[in-house]
């Protein structure tokens, strides 16, 4: 057995059953769990490896509920600048028709990278292009090797432009399809035991891009197996009148109709959710990614955070997919949701401890995890320190919590993933990430120009 003690640490953010923050703190790992967490009374004396952390506030790993990792390629688009939802996709989708297998592979590292480098050890993937050859191994398989806790989710798109759906005809599959290779992603990779690396999500994109048939299937499917659900919902005033006019139904009453409700079930966006649907989340435990930089992109508007939280939905964060955020820095975006929440609902809406919650725990409970976002006994080793010595937090070290909140983001100076380090010195250790950015690049230019 292996052990690695992290110690002397400013603070220890434990996100506990009390919320405990210890000064001058440690952590002891065994193998991918930990088995000790507390101040300098009890500090054991040593471990197999020790790592000091003088000035360093270290947490639980940060969980990204929502993320369309592909769309590293294509960010900042100039067409896709300035539009709204429908007509961003509008911009995108002929240009993501040409996405290949290795695009894939490749745009997910670059999208984990990021993550990684700013807190993130747990993160779930909505990937439904299935064009050219692409498979979600591709992402699988990329996750495998830069060693980030991974929540696959297959998506779907099966409504074309010709049935009433927003895509092209061109970039939707047949649904018979898309249940038989969710089957069989689900019998190849999910892992379901304590401390797993590798869960399969079943997720149709959105109302607007898939029947009501294929959301019934899937729901039938996942819960056959066990796994959970994720999907779009309400992101806009837009997707509300789509629903409206082709259900006859609010995107709640829709998503209960279909049985894409329970605590095995989370939505991305929920930014126009009404109240009834606020209260019939809470009352099942379906959750909500909330995903603050995307929706101010996209002027899609402010979700009702404060409302959910009061009644008990349980909320995520998500950066969402790259080309409407288009930084995946996951620590900035709970920054993001603190100050867009402060916005639409007044300062005392959200504090700095609270976006870590909804960062943190709030992540995990939407993936349906009890094993994640806490540093305590028996959860899994999965924990970061952000290194607050620098000139971003100079002067707010009276609270180095809420500097890492209220200050400018730091990237991660130590990421620890299922008990390996993966990030040290802020140095990602699994891949080089200058070869990566160049791969990217060339890759890119070839998705959006087409040559
Ligand atoms: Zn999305």
């Amino acid at each position: 057995m292996a052990t690695l003690l992290l110690r002397n640490a400013a603070r220890v953010v434990t996100m506990d059953a009390d919320r405990r923050e210890v000064a001058d703190g440690f952590v002891l790992i065994e193998d991918n769990r930990i088995v000790a967490v507390g101040g300098p009374e009890a500090l054991p004396e040593g471990a197999d490896a020790v790592i000091d952390l003088p000035g360093h506030v270290l947490m639980p790993g940060l969980v990204n509920t929502h993320h369309h990792m592909f769309q590293s390629l294509t960010r900042a688009v100039p067409a896709a600048q300035d539009a709204d939802l429908f007509g961003w996709l509008k911009a995108l989708y002929p240009i993501w028709a040409r996405l290949t297998p290795e695009m894939v592979r490749v745009s997910t590292q670059v999208a984990m990278a990021e993550l990684m480098l700013s807190g993130c050890t747990t993160s779930s993937d909505h990937l439904y292009l299935y064009l050219n050859g692409c498979r979600l191994d591709d992402s699988i398989e990329a996750a495998d090797e830069i060693g980030l806790r991974f929540h696959a989710a297959r998506g779907a798109m099966s409504l074309g432009e010709s049935a009433g759906g927003l895509p092209p005809d061109a970039l939707v599959e047949d649904e018979a399809a898309i249940l038989a290779d969710t089957r069989r992603l689900i019998e190849t990779w999910h892992d379901p035991a304590r401390y797993a690396m590798r869960r399969i999500v079943v997720a149709p994109c959105s109302p607007f891009s898939v029947g009501e048939g294929l959301m019934r299937d899937a729901a039938a499917l996942a819960r056959s197996y066990g796994v959970c659900l994720h999907t779009h919902l309400a992101e806009n005033q837009d997707d509300v009148a789509y629903s409206r006019e082709r259900f006859g139904k609010t995107p709640a009453e829709y998503a209960a109709d279909l049985g894409w409700v329970g605590p095995d079930v989370w939505h991305a966006h929920c930014v126009k959710l009404d109240e009834d649907g606020i209260r019939l989340f809470a009352r099942t435990g379906t959750g909500v990614a909330h995903c603050p930089c995307s929706n101010m992109r996209l002027a899609s508007g402010i979700a009702p955070v404060p409302r959910m939280r009061c009644e008990g939905v349980p909320v995520g964060l998500g950066v969402d997919g790259s080309a409407s955020n288009d930084a995946g820095h996951l620590l900035g975006e709970a920054r993001q949701a603190m100050l867009l929440v402060r916005v639409g609902h007044g300062p005392a809406a959200m504090t700095a401890r609270q976006a870590l919650e909804i960062a943190t725990l709030g992540g995990a409970k939407v993936l349906g995890r009890d094993d994640i976002g806490a540093l305590a006994p028996g959860m899994a080793a999965d924990c970061v320190a952000f290194d607050l010595r620098g000139l971003s937090s100079a002067g707010a070290l009276h609270d180095p919590v809420g500097a890492l909140v209220f200050c400018a983001p730091p990237a991660v100076a130590l990421s620890v993933i299922n008990g390996r380090i993966v990030v040290r010195d802020g140095r990602l250790l699994t891949l080089e990430t200058g070869l990566l950015a160049e791969r990217h690049n060339a890759l890119s230019r070839r998705l959006v120009n087409g040559d």
